[in-house]
């Protein structure tokens, strides 16, 4: 058996009066990530690790953030296409784990809707989707509240 494995990473910049969306779902926060599409920061850390596994490239060479077709787009729809190309290649997902790292609000409730939502695009089971939630002890940009990071790992076989 042949196995890959990817690795992703992506910060997004908080505003206020902004949406908060996070692993396809929308949080319930006073501020929201700032980018070119929903800017769902976990989201585009898993479609840099599922590129990354696949060794095609990542994300803003296929979805750069200067084409007006990419405004304010659905980050699952990247995120599907993401998979499309891995499954091209002829690699079956395996699992994936990720890291947000968000300082407020708390999104431990959100975390097994945002696995369900994960699952359904990419065609795996709910079980091969780990989400953990970590603050940075208010320390640095995530910890003032001006940013939020994300990290994913993705393994794939053939
Ligand atoms: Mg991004």
């Amino acid at each position: 058996m042949d196995i890959r494995v990817g690795l992703g990473f992506d910060t997004h910049r908080l505003e206020a009066g902004r949406p908060l969306i996070l692993g396809g779902v929308p949080i319930v926060s006073e501020r929201g990530c700032v980018g070119h599409s929903d800017a769902d920061v976990l989201i585009h850390a898993l479609c840099d690790a599922l590129l990354g596994a696949a060794n095609l490239r990542d994300i803003g060479c296929h979805f750069p953030d200067t084409d007006p077709k990419y405004k304010g787009v659905d980050s699952r729809v990247l995120l599907r296409e993401c998979c499309r190309m891995v499954r091209e290649k002829a690699w079956e997902i395996a699992n994936t784990d990720t890291v947000l790292v968000i300082q407020e609000p708390k999104i431990n409730p959100y975390v097994p809707e945002m696995q369900a939502q994960l699952a359904a695009v990419m065609g795996i089971a709910e079980d091969a989707v780990s989400i953990k939630v970590k603050t940075s002890e208010r320390l640095g940009f995530i910890g003032r509240c001006e940013g939020v990071s994300a990290q994913a790992v993705v393994l794939l076989t053939k």
